[in-house]
């Protein structure tokens, strides 16, 4: 059974930062990651740009530059971290999924499995990035599971003059509705609220859609919620005057937001707090209530409502753990990052 000291599970951007922290420490460690680096960037949509400035999410120093001088798109940004990783020479075992991590004789037992194999390790600590976007939030409706139906929006080009009903009104929705209208879909969007929420939505954003709905070049259905879909419509169903609306659409898309995956957490016997499931840890160490096992980037916040803990503000994390992991004082601007307070 393979052996080492840490063992740091998800290669997102706060799990590479780590790993080049780690590499500079000295620290003999095991990368593990369950799909490609930057995972949760590959279902973006393509050319979604960051909302964060370049020098917010840039890592291990190095500067991210992109052509234009704008934010950077999925694609910049997933370019940057294949760069990161081979400008460190990182080791990542990619496509290795951890099932499980116990505490076991005062060590860490963690398995995994790859398309073909299961493995197991052991290690005296490990560091959970597994980030707080594992899976879409599910839509219990009748139809949800129709192939026309989807929580991941794919080149605008398919919606081509296609009628597309978007659910949801938060940045995810309002942003895709906004990409279709200009690819040519014909839009409508449903939304629970009895009207957008201003001030949670890109300032960018909003101004334009506010306006495309005020003219009805996107057609909003307000304090409704879907009930049923069929191959050809979506009946609504509204909170203002509960009636149903049938509302036709060759494209469904579902951007009701994401919930984390707490189960190795849980597994591991990591305090769990509601609402979302968010971890405890000490701040100024970000070591959990488990000895030895440390939490890092959006995953300290579970399962995000609104969303305080973005990556931009997780890069404090790496000189937490690194400085506890190699017993020294935790940097001096540690401080609370509870979700709450951020
Ligand atoms: C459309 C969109 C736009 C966004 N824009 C911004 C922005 O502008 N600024 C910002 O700060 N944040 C933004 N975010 C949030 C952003 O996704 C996160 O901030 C960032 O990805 C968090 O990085 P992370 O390393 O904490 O987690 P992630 O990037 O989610 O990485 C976690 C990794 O862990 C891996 N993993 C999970 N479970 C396991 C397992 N059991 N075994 C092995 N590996 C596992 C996953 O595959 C994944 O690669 C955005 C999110 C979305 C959806």
């Amino acid at each position: 059974m393979f052996s080492t000291d840490v063992i740091l599970i998800g290669a997102g951007p706060i799990g590479i930062e780590l790993a080049v922290a780690l590499k500079r420490a000295g620290l003999d460690y095991l990368h593990i990651e369950a799909h490609q680096i930057g995972h949760t960037m590959t279902w973006w949509p393509p050319g979604t740009r960051w909302f964060s400035s370049s020098d917010r999410i840039s890592i291990a120093g190095v500067p991210l530059h992109t052509l234009d001088q704008g934010k950077a798109t999925r694609e910049d940004y997933l370019r940057y971290l294949r760069a990161i990783v081979e400008q460190f020479d990182l080791s990542i075992r990619t496509y290795e999924a951890v099932t499980s991590v116990r505490v076991d004789d005062g060590e860490f037992l963690v398995h995994t499995a790859t398309r073909t194999h299961p493995h197991t390790y052991r290690a005296h600590r490990v560091i959970l990035a597994t980030g707080g976007t594992a899976r879409p939030r599910s839509l219990n409706v009748p139809g949800a599971e129709l192939a026309h139906v989807s929580h991941y929006m794919q080149d605008p080009h398919l919606y081509f003059r296609q009628r597309v009903l978007v659910v949801g009104g938060k940045n995810s929705a309002v942003e895709s509705a906004l990409r279709l209208h200009h690819a040519g879909a014909r839009v409508s969007l449903s939304y629970r609220g009895a009207e957008l929420p201003a001030k949670t939505i890109k300032y960018w954003l909003y101004p334009e859609i506010a306006g495309l709905i005020k003219s009805r070049a996107i057609t909003p259905y307000f304090s409704t919620v879907p009930t049923q879909i069929t191959s050809s419509a979506v009946t609504l169903h509204s909170n203002a005057t509960r009636e149903d609306i049938e509302v036709p659409a060759d494209f469904v898309l579902l951007q009701i937001g994401y919930v984390a995956d707490m189960t190795l957490a849980r597994m591991a016997g990591v305090d769990l707090q509601e609402p979302g499931e968010s971890p405890a840890f000490d701040p100024k160490t970000m070591e959990t209530n488990v000895k030895g096992l440390y939490v890092a980037g959006t995953a300290i916040g579970g399962t995000q409502e609104k969303f305080g803990v973005f990556m931009e503000n997780c890069h404090v994390h790496v000189g937490r753990i690194v400085a506890s992991l190699t017993g020294q004082e935790p940097p001096r601007e540690a401080k609370s990052l509870l979700p709450t307070e951020v």
